[in-house]
C-alpha cells in the first residue's frame, strides 16, 4: 500500500517543492510497487529526485545508486547532504579506513543511499553486500552509458546485467536523459528488465534559444560577439580538443572574462578546483572538452557554446541541456564547418571496428544534417529521440529566420575553381585564395602564380568569405581534397566551372562580401579611388573583360592610398604581379602620376588654407616652426596641382621677396662674413629657387 501523504511530506520536507514536475510522480509511483522501470527524461526534467524520494521512502532499506562518473557522484552525495539525506558513496578515492566505515554505516543502516561506481559493482565485494544487506531498489545512473548504440557506452555498464540474473527480487530503476528507441530497447536487454514500466519525458525545451552559424576561422570573433550579451552570466564553452579548450580561456581571460580551461588533461585536484569555483560563480565560463558536465546541476548557466561540430545529436543535446535548468530563457550557439566534418571522418577513419566505425560517421552525419538543416531545430532535435511536436517558432534560428532566400555564388566558385584549374589542382585552399586576393606571399611569388590571369581578381572579396563559399563547394561536392591535402575538382566541379550548374549559398556568406564593397562604397567620396575606376573601366571595356578582371576593388583602393609611381612600388601593390605590371603599368601609371600631382599632401594642404586666410609666407612659417623656404616649396607644389588662385600667389611671393634684406645682394657678389649669415644667404637662394620653379 502506498502512502500518498508520505511521499508528498517528503517532497515538501527534503526537497522544498509542493509539486511534481512531469514524470516524476509516475516514476515514483513505478519504484514504490516493486516494478522495474526506465525513465527517460531530458536533463533539467528533475530525474534524480525520482529516485532520491523513494530511497528515503524505504526506511530501513538501502537504495543502491550505480553512477558513471566520480565527479557525478561526489556532487550528488554532497547535495544529498545538504537536505539532510543521508548518503555514502563507495569509490576508489576511498582509502581502506573510510570504507570500513561506509560499510559500517551500511551495515547498520545508517544511511538511505549509497552511490557506487561501476567498477566497484561488478566487484565480489559488492554482490556480498547485495545478499547481506536489505536493498529496497537498484538505481542505474546515466542509463545510456549500458548501450553501445548510445554516445557514452561503457563496458562495465554492459555487465551489469548480472544484477537481474543473481538478484531477481530486487528492482532496478534505469534512468537517462537521452535515448532513442534503439537505446532504449537495448538498455532494457542488456539490464534483462521485467515487464519495465517505460516513462518518457517530452524533448522539446523551449527556454533554450538554438542557434547554429557557420564558423569563420577559429570562430573567436563570433564568440566574442556572442558574449557581449552575456557580459556577467553563466556558461560553457565546448571545443574538440584540450589545446582548443587552454587557447580559448587564455583568450577570453585576454579580454577580461572570468573564463578557465577543463578537460581530462589537467589534475583531478585542479579540475575539482576548476568544477568549484563555477559552481561557486566565482568563474563564469569554462572551455571545456565534452569531458565536463555530467553531474553539474547548476541551474543558473545562460548559455552554451560550441566552438566544433559535436560528435552527435545525444551529446549536443545533453550538452546544450545543460543550459536554462532553472526554466529561464537561455541561448545556444553551434560554430561549425564543413572542415570539422572532415577533420573527424580522418580520425573515424582509423577505427578498424567497421560496426563501430559506420555507426560512429552515421552519428556524425546526422549532426552535421541538424546543423546545416533549414527547418526547426526544436523539431528535429525531438525527431531524433521519436518524439513529434510542432515548430517552436520562437526558440530557434531558423523559426526566427523564416523562409531563407539563397544568393547565387556561381561566379565566385568559378574563380575558385579556375584558380585550382590553373595551378594543376595541386594546391590547398588558402593558397588559391592567396592567388584570388593577390597576395604577396613568397611561396607564390616563387611558383610565379602572380602571373595567372586569376591573380588578384577576387581581392574584394574577404578570406572569411571564401571560407564560406569553399564549405559550400565541400559540401555540394564541387570539390574534394587529395591524398595530400590538396584540393581536386570533381564532375560537378568540372560543370560548375564550365557553367552548366548552378551554385546558391545562404546570405551569409555574402554578409562579408557586402561589408567590404559597403566600404568601397564609402570609397565613391575618394576621388583618387573614383579616377582608377574611371581607368578600369575602361580598359576593361577595351578588351571585353568584367572589371574585377583588371583589377579587384581592393586592389584600386590600395593603389589609390599609396599612389606609386614607379613599376617597382607598382608591383608591390596587393593584386598586381608581373603580368598586370607589363599590361597595365603604363597606364595606371600615368593615371597615378597625374593624381599625385592633383592630390596635396596634408602638410601642404595646411599651407594653402593659412594662404587663403589671408597670411604671408612667414607668417606661416613662424606659425608652422618651418622654414620659409619650405613653405615655398609647399606652394611650388600647390601651384603645380593648380590649386592656387594666381592672384594670390603673385601677391604672397611679392610679399616674400620684397622682405629680402639688401645684404642678400652683397651675399650673392662678395660671399658671407659670418656663419649666421650664411644660414641666411642659403635660405634666400633655397626660396629664389622655388619661386623660379613657381613662375616657369
Ligand atoms: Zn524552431
Amino acid at each position: 500500500m502506498v502512502k500518498e501523504k508520505d511521499i508528498k511530506s517528503i517532497l515538501e520536507k527534503n526537497f522544498g517543492f509542493n509539486d511534481f514536475r512531469p514524470l516524476q510522480k509516475e516514476s515514483i509511483d513505478a519504484i514504490v510497487l516493486a516494478k522495474d522501470l526506465l525513465t527517460i527524461l531530458p536533463t533539467g526534467g528533475g530525474k534524480s529526485l525520482c529516485y532520491q524520494l523513494p530511497a528515503i521512502y524505504f526506511k530501513d532499506k538501502i537504495t543502491i545508486v550505480i553512477s558513471p562518473l566520480i565527479a557525478l557522484i561526489n556532487d550528488q552525495v554532497i547535495n544529498l547532504g545538504q537536505n539532510s539525506i543521508k548518503a555514502e558513496k563507495l569509490t576508489s578515492e576511498l582509502n581502506s579506513q573510510e570504507i570500513s566505515e561506509v560499510y559500517r554505516k551500511i551495515y547498520n543502516y545508517e544511511i538511505s543511499l549509497l552511490y557506487v561506481s561501476p567498477e566497484r559493482a561488478n566487484m565480489s565485494s559488492f554482490r556480498q553486500l547485495l545478499k547481506e544487506v536489505n536493498i529496497s531498489f537498484i538505481v542505474i545512473d546515466e542509463a545510456h552509458c549500458v548501450s553501445e548504440w548510445g554516445h557514452e557506452f561503457r563496458p562495465d555498464y554492459r555487465k551489469l546485467h548480472f544484477l537481474k540474473e543473481e538478484f531477481p527480487h530486487i528492482p532496478i530503476a534505469a534512468f537517462t536523459a537521452t535515448a532513442t528507441k534503439k537505446v532504449a530497447q537495448d538498455i532494457v536487454d542488456s539490464l534483462k528488465l521485467k515487464n519495465p514500466t517505460i516513462l518518457k519525458g517530452s524533448f522539446f525545451r523551449k527556454n533554450l534559444i538554438l542557434n547554429v552559424q557557420k564558423r569563420v576561422g577559429n570562430g573567436r570573433d563570433k564568440l566574442l560577439r556572442f558574449l557581449k550579451d552575456y557580459q556577467n552570466e553563466s556558461g560553457i564553452i565546448y571545443t574538440f580538443t584540450r589545446k582548443e579548450s587552454d587557447e580559448v580561456a587564455k583568450y577570453l581571460q585576454s579580454k577580461k572574462f572570468k573564463a578557465l580551461s577543463y578537460h581530462a588533461g589537467l589534475s583531478s585536484q585542479k579540475r575539482k578546483a576548476v568544477q568549484q569555483s563555477f559552481i561557486e560563480d566565482e568563474t563564469k565560463i569554462i572551455v571545456a572538452t565534452i569531458a565536463f558536465g555530467m553531474g553539474i546541476d547548476k541551474s543558473n548557466v545562460r548559455f552554451v557554446v560550441h566552438m566544433d561540430l559535436p560528435k552527435s545529436i545525444e551529446g549536443y543535446y545533453q550538452e546544450i541541456g545543460r543550459a536554462g535548468r532553472d526554466g529561464l530563457k537561455s541561448e545556444c550557439l553551434l560554430l561549425y564547418s564543413m572542415s570539422d566534418v572532415m577533420r573527424k571522418s580522418e580520425l573515424l577513419n582509423s577505427i578498424e571496428d567497421d560496426r563501430y566505425r559506420n555507426m560512429a560517421k552515421n552519428k556524425m552525419e546526422e549532426m552535421y544534417n541538424y546543423a546545416n538543416s533549414s527547418t526547426c531545430r526544436h523539431k528535429i532535435l525531438a525527431a531524433y529521440f521519436q518524439e513529434e511536436i510542432q515548430e517552436c517558432e520562437t526558440s530557434c534560428d531558423n523559426c526566427k529566420r523564416g523562409e531563407v532566400q539563397e544568393v547565387d555564388i556561381t561566379k565566385e566558385a568559378q574563380m575558385f575553381l579556375s584558380a585550382m584549374y590553373r595551378t594543376n589542382q595541386s594546391f590547398g585552399a588558402n593558397y588559391i585564395v592567396d592567388i584570388l586576393r593577390g597576395s604577396k606571399n613568397k611561396k607564390l611569388l616563387d611558383n610565379r602564380h602572380d602571373k595567372l590571369s586569376v591573380y588578384g581578381i577576387a581581392g574584394d572579396i574577404s578570406k572569411a568569405s571564401w571560407e564560406l563559399i569553399i564549405d559550400k563547394l565541400f559540401e555540394k561536392r564541387a570539390i574534394k581534397r587529395g591524398e595530400y591535402r590538396e584540393l581536386l575538382i570533381t564532375d560537378f566541379g568540372q560543370k560548375l566551372l564550365k557553367g552548366l550548374e548552378v551554385l546558391k549559398g545562404n546570405p551569409e556568406i555574402f554578409e562579408n562580401i557586402q561589408k567590404v564593397s559597403l566600404e568601397a562604397d564609402s570609397l565613391t567620396k575618394d576621388e583618387n579611388f573614383e579616377n582608377l575606376r574611371e581607368l578600369r573601366a575602361k580598359i576593361a571595356k577595351k578588351e571585353s573583360v568584367p572589371a574585377y578582371i583588371v583589377f579587384s576593388d581592393a586592389t584600386l583602393k590600395e593603389m589609390a592610398k599609396k599612389l606609386p609611381t614607379t613599376k617597382e612600388e607598382f608591383l608591390n601593390i596587393n593584386g598586381v604581379g608581373e603580368a598586370k605590371l607589363e599590361k597595365y603599368s603604363e597606364e595606371f601609371l600615368g593615371k597615378l602620376a597625374e593624381i599625385k600631382n592633383t592630390t596635396l599632401s596634408p602638410t601642404v594642404q595646411k599651407t594653402l588654407d593659412l594662404l587663403e586666410e589671408g597670411s604671408s609666407i612667414e607668417e606661416i612659417a613662424k606659425l608652422r616652426e618651418i622654414k620659409s623656404s619650405t613653405v615655398l616649396n609647399h606652394i611650388k607644389i600647390i601651384s603645380k596641382a593648380k590649386k592656387i588662385a594666381k592672384q594670390l600667389q603673385d601677391k604672397v611671393i611679392q610679399e616674400y621677396l620684397s622682405s629680402i634684406p639688401d645684404d642678400f645682394q652683397k651675399w650673392y657678389s662678395v660671399g658671407v662674413e659670418k656663419v649666421e649669415d650664411f644660414e641666411c644667404f642659403k635660405t634666400y637662394i633655397y626660396s629664389l629657387n622655388s619661386i623660379k620653379e613657381i613662375k616657369e
